[in-house]
């Protein structure tokens, strides 16, 4: 084992690898505050890269209703139970063990294994809420006591993954360039061990085939400054991918390490398991506050209060307008005189969108039509 830096848990942490942090890293930021759970996300990908023979099951993307939704059934509550109690410092730093810190020696990671049963409903639990929805309970005492909201994932590319660190083939790499990791289709032999250590569940098996798969990060786009297919399509406009730097170098005009590092609207999720994840989320500011504390962290109260202060915050609000607002890779952003700015790698402009949508009042008649305009409420 090697120790290693991990930002998101604010201390060193053992890992089966030496450090290698590629030149640049793959991420998504997105908005739970406007995911409707339409599914578009997850049916672009299925159709994009998951259609073939033994491929019938998977979802590379998918979104759960939390806190019953998951696919497959149980991957969070599982790993949770298994890793027991732990708890974080009042300095923010993790205390407790990770996954790869918590193994027992034979192992990389705890892990659980889902069974074939456990793959079978991915919309399990969808909008089922918590709190009692008997006679008149959706009304009873506002505001929200009754709560539920919705998770779109895709692998989170991680920057140290256990799926890499579990295969004894090692079939799984992270390329440097942009820290897409992938499955060597070649060297795998399907002994699923990968399946067994990702503790977010996104290596995903193939019994035709006889080798595992996993979200490949729609590297073919990326190479060609085109976000993922899950992104590009998505209709809430509620993910943008990007790349991140670790908080060392963040960049304050660069929109992932914006809207993570700069202002911390933007969390990992589950960063206590110790993959340092790259997907990340603006939490959800209706929902159980102790419940999203589990998931994100300390850092969550912080990350609600300031987005529920966009009104005061410009810049931040501007970043956000441009999320969904073109399908290349922004790099940069600027926002100045009420204007949201996007650039791309060559500092080329790639859109331009007003912070504050202009209301433009028509007079009912139209003189040059001769027309007269009804507004229907
Ligand atoms: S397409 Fe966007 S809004 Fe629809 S479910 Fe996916 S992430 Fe949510
Ligand atoms: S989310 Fe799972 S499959 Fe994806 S890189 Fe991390 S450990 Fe591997
Ligand atoms: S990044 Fe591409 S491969 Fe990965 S979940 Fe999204 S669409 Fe699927």
């Amino acid at each position: 084992m090697s120790t290693v830096k991990n930002w998101q848990l604010k201390r060193d942490m053992e890992y089966a690898y030496d450090e290698a942090r590629p030149k640049r890293q793959w991420a998504i930021v997105f908005d739970l505050n406007k995911c409707i759970a339409c599914q578009t996300c997850t049916l672009a990908c299925k159709t994009t890269w998951t259609s073939g023979k033994g491929q019938e099951y998977m979802f590379w993307n998918n979104v759960e209703t939390k806190p019953y939704g998951s696919y497959p059934l149980g991957w969070d509550v599982n790993v949770l139970e298994k890793l027991g109690k732990q708890d974080w410092a009042k300095n923010g730093s993790y205390e407790g063990k990770t996954i790869f810190e918590a193994a027992p020696p034979e192992e990389r990671a705890v892990h659980f294994s889902p069974t074939d049963e456990d793959w079978m409903y991915p919309n399990h639990g969808e909008d089922d809420c918590v709190g009692s929805q008997d006679s008149g309970g959706h009304v009873g005492a506002l505001p929200h006591d009754k709560w539920f909201f919705y998770l779109p994932r895709t692998c989170a590319h991680c920057t140290y993954p256990a799926c890499l660190a579990a295969c004894p083939r090692k079939a799984i790499y992270k390329r440097e360039e942009d820290g897409i990791v992938l499955i060597d289709q070649s060297r795998c032999k399907g002994y699923g061990e990968c399946v067994r250590a990702c503790p977010y569940k996104k290596s995903m098996y193939n019994p035709i085939t006889r080798v595992s798969e996993k979200c490949v990060g729609c590297y073919p786009a990326v190479e060609q400054g085109i976000q993922p297919q899950c992104v590009v399509n998505c209709i809430g406009k509620i993910r943008t991918m990007g790349f991140i730097n670790p908080p060392w170098k963040a960049r304050k005009d660069n929109p992932i390490d914006y809207l993570v590092h700069t202002k911390g609207v933007a969390l990992p999720y589950y960063p206590q398991l110790g993959l340092e994840p790259n997907i990340y989320y603006i939490p959800p500011i209706h929902a159980d506050r102790d419940y999203l504390r589990q998931m994100f962290g300390p850092q969550v109260d912080g990350a609600i209060e300031r987005y529920r202060t966009l009104a005061k915050d410009p810049v931040t609000a501007g970043l956000l307008c441009l999320i969904g607002s073109s399908d290349r890779i922004m790099h940069r952003f600027t926002v100045a005189n009420g204007v949201a700015t996007g650039f791309d790698e060559r500092n080329t402009e790639l859109v331009k969108v007003p912070v504050t949508e202009p209301i433009i009042e028509r007079p009912a008649y139209d003189e040059k039509l001769e027309t007269v305009r009804n507004n229907t409420p």
